[in-house]
């Protein structure tokens, strides 16, 4: 049985949670591999190690050196090798790293220096070996993560190794530099070591006892969720439930290899168990969980007998293509279409040139633009089993007195997703979790 174990940035964060992520090693010999996160914050209003990098990374751009913000990550090492009693020369370290990051002059080496340091600590606590993720995880020339390589390096790597301890969240791109993945990444870094070494279970260690029904920071303790699949997962994380990053699942679905997660706080509790969607068990509920994120724009159109109009909806991706700009919907009626966009996506005068573009492009009846809207994605398999859902969804947040602005069912019926003003977000979510969790 081998288990590999990632530790986000609360359990990294200090001295004491250190000593905790090893008792937590200790107690399971089947926990061989663990992949670490920089330390993260260890109080409200502390400021997360890769937050720190990234001002470091500023620091060199404009002025060529390291400063403040560079000597706050070294304090945070600093006092955790201290409290820890470990006899490294983590000045040493310490000093190399500023070094490196002038040298390099990348914000992506600035930033994974969190994982690297934290890992260097972390192996000489447990007394394993360190791997450095530059050497094993490779991305290919497009950006994107080339699986194969990484893998049999990494398995090649940990053969004969019965622990080790992997930095999170960066590797080396086809030029030889090291590149991250997006913020949380540690959590991918994880899956592709469980994927590299067949692991039986991937335990994804965090600062909640699972994957709740919808965000604790809107919801004061929501219902835990047992269990979900793997596609209820890609759809939550994606939507904005952040506990794992919505890339992680896929090294491990390749495999088949099911992911809990765990409060490194509360090691007793049970957690979350993700499984493939074949071995999913329904537990006869109909809506497994609820996420959301702000700042959409929706860009709506309307042209009578659009339907009819071969090459429509062609014309206006061409348009999206042209400026690079991705799309997370496009719910459609018979005379209307919507495309609903990140508004990260449309700043610096691209919505405007959009705009202009697609009028040009296929001349609608009317074209107008909703900034500001939120999207809440109401979740679980059981949704298409059962008979009544949207009616009570909907009937839910017009009780809560909001207005839904666009409406898009995904065609997996995995899905219901709706748009709301921003500023009506948290009050939809509570709506929506009081009316199929408040019995639960
Ligand atoms: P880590 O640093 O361990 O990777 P993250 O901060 O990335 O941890 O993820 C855990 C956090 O995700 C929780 O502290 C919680 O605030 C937030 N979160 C958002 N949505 C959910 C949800 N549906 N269930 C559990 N946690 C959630
Ligand atoms: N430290 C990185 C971040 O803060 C990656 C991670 O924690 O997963 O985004
Ligand atoms: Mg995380």
């Amino acid at each position: 049985m081998i288990k590999v174990c990632k530790f986000g940035g609360t359990s990294m964060a200090d001295g004491t949670n250190y000593l905790r992520v090893r008792e937590i090693v200790a107690a399971d010999p089947s926990r061989r591999y663990v992949v670490v996160s920089a330390p993260g914050k260890r109080y409200s209003g502390d400021r997360k190690v890769t937050d720190l990098l990234y001002e470091t990374a500023r620091d060199v751009k404009e002025g060529g050196h390291v400063r403040d913000a560079y000597e706050k990550v070294a304090e945070r090492f600093r006092s955790i090798v201290h409290e820890l009693g470990l006899a490294m020369d983590i000045e040493g370290v310490l000093a190399e790293t500023a070094d490196a990051i002038e040298h390099e002059g990348s914000e992506d080496f600035a930033a994974s220096r969190g994982e690297y340091l934290a890992g260097l600590v972390m192996a000489e606590l447990l007394h394993v070996p360190f791997l450095d993720a530059r050497l094993y995880i490779k991305f290919s020339a497009d950006g994107r993560l080339d699986g194969a390589r990484s893998y049999a390096l990494l398995r090649e790597a940990l053969k004969g190794k019965p622990c080790a301890v992997v930095a999170g969240f960066y590797g080396e791109d086809a030029e030889g530099r090291v590149k991250t993945f997006s913020r949380g990444g540690s959590d991918v870094t994880g899956a592709i070591v469980a994927r590299a070494v067949g692991a039986d279970l991937y335990e994804n260690w965090t600062d909640v006892s699972g994957f709740l029904a919808c965000d604790p920071r809107i919801v004061a303790s929501p219902a835990g969720i047992p269990s979900l699949s793997y596609k209820e997962l890609r759809e939550l994380s994606y939507m904005g439930a952040n506990v794992l990053h919505s890339e992680a699942i896929f090294p491990v679905r390749e495999a088949d290899i099911p992911i809990r997660i765990k409060n490194t706080f509360r090691p007793e509790d049970e957690g979350t168990l993700i499984v493939p969607t074949s071995k999913y068990d329904f537990l006869n509920r109909p809506v497994t969980g609820i996420a959301g994120k702000k700042d959409f724009t929706v860009i709506f159109l309307e042209k009578s007998l659009m339907n009819a109009e071969i090459g429509f909806a062609y014309r206006v991706l061409e348009v999206l293509l042209r400026h690079r700009v991705s799309f997370e919907h496009i719910p459609s009626g018979i005379d209307t279409m919507s495309f609903v966009v990140d508004s990260a996506e449309l700043t610096g005068g691209i919505l405007e040139q959009v705009e202009r573009e697609i009028d040009e492009a296929v001349h609608p009846d009317r074209l107008s633009v909703i900034t500001g809207i939120a999207l809440i994605a109401v979740v679980g398999h059981g949704m298409s089993r059962k008979i009544g859902i949207a009616a009570r969804l909907f009937d839910a947040i017009a009780r809560a007195g909001v207005n839904v602005r666009m409406i898009d069912q995904g065609s997996s019926e995995l899905n219901i997703i709706v748009g709301v003003e921003n500023a009506q977000y948290e009050r939809t979510v509570r709506a929506v979790y009081e009316e199929f969790f408040k019995d639960r």
